[in-house]
């Protein structure tokens, strides 16, 4: 029967950009196969987002339960793709997929180039986010939080690790550091509140002083930050931990004495206005910022060795996008200067660290009409057919001997996490590692 006839997919991350690109093409009349390298879906919506906005995350994993629980979507999990994973990006070019989304985030480490940057006690903010929500193997290594922690970066990253470091560390001050002045600040002030309790003012006050000049030269008024900060309500309980801001200053070097960290060598900035933009300019003028952990929270790049062209931290996508904003979401061969058929990017794989759930979501479903559009003259196959593509794909990963997790599987480990909250009277509880949860499986 003509309605029976579908296309097949393969949706490779179920991160927020996977899950609603699946939800999109299910929508559309699609079959879908969706792979994850992490056993549990959800991505940084499961593994980022900070510990106790459990409304938040519980509200998004109901969505993701509804879009995994249709029949037409097959999720497996434990299944790491790419260049060095159970199944490459030729493997999935193979089977006989009609379209191949990549949406697997932003795995890549964004290195500064600084001095010591890989030392102990330096950490890259995904690492350290992906560890303290749970997220095998970052769960089962240890991230020891000093008591003086510089924090490169002002997003609401580094929002989220001050709030680590301040309330679930034995942390006494952190230093968020940034290249420009209080004007550039890339936080959202909702997401300060979680840390308002921890606050420095007077230390605030008195780097908005020291930093006045450079400021003033550039017509900033440091009067008005002044005016804000007196009009902002002070909290009633104060966190131990101090965080401060110490502005115009880009990191040089991470400074170890015996394998210990001490400090963060900083080169002074002055600002200088490009038109619209406000720019960071070094003074050569070095400072000295004790510490004795650092946590880079500069934003992530995608995988370099994944498999797809790949250009300064983005995997490649149409040159003249500019002009047609739907081919920026198909995978581009610079050595045919050609579209490479069937493969598209959406979320942060295309888009590194850009943004909240909603954007990953809009991306999706906006990189979703692009596919559909582009899948407009493919034949569709019989039902039979694309269960054939997907269990030619499953065989060869058991034939493989990849210990995959089925949709199945992910809800009885789930009900063995809330289980053990539940008696733990905590609101949530995670297994520590793959191991854990594959034995609950009986693996
Ligand atoms: C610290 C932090 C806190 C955040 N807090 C919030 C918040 O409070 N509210 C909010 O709205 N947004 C928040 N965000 C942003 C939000 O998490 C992202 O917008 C969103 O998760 C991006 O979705 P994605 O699906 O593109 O990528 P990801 O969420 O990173 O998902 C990628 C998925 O791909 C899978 N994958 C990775 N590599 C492979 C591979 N090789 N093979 C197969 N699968 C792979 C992973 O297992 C994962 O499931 C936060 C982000 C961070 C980093």
């Amino acid at each position: 029967m003509a309605d029976d006839l579908v296309h097949v997919m393969a949706v490779i991350g179920a991160g927020p950009a996977g899950l609603f690109a699946t939800r999109a093409l299910v929508v559309a009349g699609c079959r879908v196969l969706l792979l994850n390298r992490d056993i549990k879906p959800g991505g940084l919506a499961e593994y980022g987002i900070f510990l106790d906005k459990y409304k938040m995350k519980g509200g998004l994993r109901r969505q993701f339960q509804k879009i995994l629980g249709d029949p037409r979507v097959t999720y497996i999990g434990h299944v790491n793709v790419g260049s060095e994973g159970a199944l490459t990006v030729a493997d999935l070019q193979r089977v006989g997929f009609d379209a191949l989304v990549f949406a697997h985030g932003a795995q890549g480490t964004k290195y500064l180039g600084v001095e010591g940057e890989r030392l102990p006690g330096v950490y890259h903010a995904k690492d350290l986010v992906y560890h303290y929500n749970r997220l095998p193997p970052f769960s089962e290594r240890e991230f020891p939080i000093g008591r003086r922690v510089a924090i490169v970066g002002v997003g609401n990253v580094m929002v989220d690790i001050a709030n680590y470091c301040a309330h679930y560390c034995d942390c006494e001050e952190i230093i968020a550091i940034a290249r420009r002045g209080p004007f550039e600040k890339a936080y959202d002030d909702k997401e300060f509140e979680d840390v308002e309790d921890a606050f420095d003012r007077e230390a605030h006050r008195q780097e908005i002083e020291r930093v006045r000049p450079r400021l003033e030269a550039v017509g900033q008024n440091a009067d008005d930050l002044h005016k804000a900060l007196a009009e902002e309500e002070e909290p009633r309980e104060r966190a131990r931990a101090r965080l401060r801001f110490r502005f115009l200053a880009s990191p040089k070097r991470v400074v170890a004495e015996n394998g210990r960290v001490i400090g963060l060598e900083v080169e002074e900035n002055r600002l200088e206005r490009k038109g619209d933009r406000i720019n960071a300019v070094g003074t050569g003028q070095i400072s000295f910022i004790p510490c004795d952990t650092v946590v880079f929270a500069v934003g992530d790049r995608v995988e370099e060795r994944f498999g797809l062209p790949y250009k300064d931290g983005l995997y490649v996508t149409a040159p003249e996008a500019a002009q047609d904003a739907g081919a920026a979401y198909q995978v581009w061969d610079p050595q045919t200067q050609q579209p490479i058929t069937g493969v598209y990017v959406v979320g942060w794989a295309r888009r590194a660290s850009d943004g909240v759930v909603g954007r990953a979501r809009l991306d999706a479903e906006t990189g979703i009409k692009r596919v559909l559009a582009g899948l407009a003259s493919t034949p569709k196959h019989s039902s039979a057919e694309a269960e054939r593509v997907i269990s030619a794909l499953l065989d060869k990963l058991a034939r493989d001997g990849t210990a995959f997790v089925t949709y199945p599987e992910v809800l009885r480990i789930e009900e063995e996490e809330r289980r053990h909250a539940t008696e733990a009277g905590v609101e949530e509880h995670k297994f520590k590692s793959d191991q854990d949860m594959l034995a609950h499986l009986g693996r």
